[in-house]
Order: structure tokens, then sequence, then C-alpha cells
């Protein structure tokens, strides 16, 4: 089995688009188009390559995704993916490596089966697409000669090769003009490059025009669903308990198999239901030795990694946690900051509440605690 990484290139200002920050940090129907283009080739190690200055912005557009390593670009686009790749070498390197442009962020798996699959003859593999308009030689802004368009392509990315050899390759370019592609410098080392059918999807984000057909494209695809969640524990002798991942001091810890967070099952649940994926219990049985004592941030992983393999998007998660003690408002915005970290999104998408039941029922007598949560994502019609 080939071990595949994956190098995205964000090296761009990406002024032609227009907007205030660099095309690939803007968002793109809910998620911004590099952390599109991250989620399409999740699964393998994602190494970035990002502009000069560009960490902070880089890392905001991510949201909590965790590429292996980034890379400050060079001056041209070739320069920014030989750094990418010998990144990528001092890591360890790999059998194979997409090299992809994070301005395009639809990128079926279909394509990345297609292109590991030609690597299996070939040092390298392109994704093409049919060029369908008339072309034409221009003179001047005149009208010159029609050129066939027989044999003729559009060349997309990501573009596929065999580590080692692309990366001696890079290494040995010492042509005066920029390439525009990595297959070019491919060639010129005299590796063979094959083509395999592209897809209309993985159109690059170059203009405001292409922005706006790219959200369609997003926006067509995807339906809202919302799932709602609610748990109890009960209070059993202890000093703390976990709270939306959180550690929070009490008189008393709460009684359950994992670690009773009940914040985090009550919105494990409602992300479940948004995607009619069973409960927690389901997933996560109470009768297995595995989950004892477990910190739940795991099964809120699980649960985001669910909806992001179905390519869908978590939009917005509120939660009501519900106890007389301990107070929740000061361990508030520690609560978002980590359940926003486990879900990979802005912290703007959570929301969590407190309130008492007046001393009513279980709560309010301080037998317990419960929490109940709304989960609104978007996912792929069914
Ligand atoms: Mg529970």
């Amino acid at each position: 089995m080939s071990t595949v990484v994956a190098l995205i290139v964000a090296g761009g200002s990406g002024s032609r688009a227009g907007g205030d920050v660099p095309k690939q940090y803007r968002d793109l129907g809910g998620a911004t188009v590099i952390a599109r283009a991250f989620d399409a080739c999740e699964g393998v190690p994602i190494h970035i390559v990002h502009g000069e200055g560009h960490g902070a912005m880089l890392a905001a557009a991510l949201a909590c995704r965790q590429p292996a390593s980034t890379t400050t670009g060079g001056a041209t686009r070739r320069a920014s993916v030989r750094a990418g790749l010998e990144a990528i070498a001092a890591a360890g390197g790999a059998d194979l490596v997409l090299i992809h442009d994070a301005a395009r962020p639809g990128l079926p798996p279909a394509v990345i089966g297609r292109l590991t699959a030609a690597l299996a003859e070939a040092d390298g593999a392109v994704p093409v697409l049919p060029a369908v308009d008339t072309l034409v030689r221009l003179h001047g802004g005149h009208v010159g000669a029609t050129v066939p368009r027989d044999g003729l392509a559009r060349v997309q990315t990501p573009q596929a090769f065999r580590f080692a050899a692309i990366l001696d390759a890079h290494r040995r370019w010492a042509e005066e003009e920029e390439p525009t592609d990595d297959a070019q410098v491919a060639r010129a080392a005299g590796l063979v490059v094959v083509a395999v059918e592209g897809d209309a999807a993985l159109e690059k984000i170059t203009h405001e025009a292409d922005f706006a057909a790219a959200e369609a494209r997003v926006a067509a695809t995807l339906v809202s669903r919302t799932g709602m969640g609610f748990d109890v524990h009960a209070f059993a002798e202890g000093d703390h308990v976990m709270l939306c991942g959180v550690r929070v001091p009490h008189t008393a810890a709460l009684a359950g198999h994992s670690d009773a967070d009940v914040g985090l099952h009550a919105i494990t649940d409602a992300l479940l239901g948004a995607v009619g994926d069973g409960d927690i219990g389901h997933h996560f049985p109470p009768s297995d030795p595995r989950w004892k004592g477990a910190a739940s941030g795991q099964f809120l992983e699980h649960a985001a990694d669910l909806i992001r393999t179905r390519g869908g998007e978590i939009d917005h998660v509120d939660c009501t946690i519900i106890c007389e003690a301990p107070k929740v408002g000061p361990h508030r915005e520690t609560m978002r900051a980590e359940v926003a970290r486990l879900l990979r999104v802005p912290v703007a998408r959570i929301s969590i509440k407190a309130t008492t039941t007046e001393r009513l029922g279980f709560t309010g007598r301080g037998e317990g605690m419960a929490a109940q949560a709304v989960a609104t994502v978007r996912i792929p019609c069914a």
C-alpha cells in the first residue's frame, strides 16, 4: 500500500477575485475555500504552503483543522511547491503526492481515485477537461486563425506524482521561464505524465464571478438539517465535573461510564440526530470497556467526522446546561472554545447557555445535571 500525502499550495495573494483577503481564505457557503480543499483531501497527511505573513490568516481559515506541516512559500508558484516538497521530504517523505491548488475547493473523491490509480503505470497524472469553446489566436485585438481543438485539454489540479520523482524534477528545474504547473516540471525532467478525466467541480476560483459560481455550486448541493440531544447524569462523590470538555471544580462529580460530560453528550446526540445516524449509545455502547472513563471529546469528534465524510458542514450548535450549581458563566467562553476546537468550526458558531430549574425537580434538588442541545448542519441532498 503506497503512502500518500497532499500538498496544498495557498501562496497566492488572489487579488483578481476582489475582496479584502486572498481568495483562498474567503468564506464559500459556510467554510473557507482552503478549508473545503483541505476537507476534500482529508484522510491523508496534508501539507500547506502559504504566503509570506499569512500564517495567522491560514490558521483562522482552517478553523482547527490540523495540517501535518505549514511552510512559507516563495515568490513564484514553483518556489512554493518546491518549499512544500522539501518540507514533506524533511518530515519523512511519501510514495505519492497530490499537489493541489487551494483555490479549487471542489474535489470529488473519484478524481483522487483516478489519479492514484494512474500512478501504477506512470510517474505523474493530471486531471483534464476537454476544451469545448472555439479557440482562436488573437493579433492585437483582432481575431486570427482558429486553433483546432483536437488533442487540446484544460489541465486542473490536484496533480499526482511519485514523490521522489517530482521532488527530483523540481530540484533539477533550470529553465528560464516559470512553469505554469507541476506537470511541466515533471516533463522537463523526462517523467511520464498521463491524463485522467477531470471534473467541473474542480474549476479554479480566479475572478469574482468564479466565486459566485462556486458558491452556487456548493449551495445547490446542500440541505439544512437540525438535530436535538438531551442528557442527564447523577451527582456522585468527587471534586469536579467535566462540562463541555472543561474541568469545573465542584463539591461533587458526575457518575457515568465515560467522563459523564452531559454537555458534550447532548451536543453529540444533536449532531448525530441532524444526520439521522443513531445516538451516542449506538456508536459508543456503555457495555464496551473501551469507553470506561473516556474523554467525551472523542464522541464529539467522531460525530463531526461522520458529518464531514458525508460532505457536510456544521453551521451551529446551541447547548443549554441545566443545574443549580456549579456556575457555568465563568467557564462559558472556555467551553465554547473547546467545543469549537473539537468540532473544527469558528467559536462564533457555538453557543453555551445555562439555566436552573428554580429548585424544582432532580436538578433543582441538586441530584444531578442535565443538558440539551440543538445542532444545525448542512449536508448533501440524500
Ligand atoms: Mg450521557
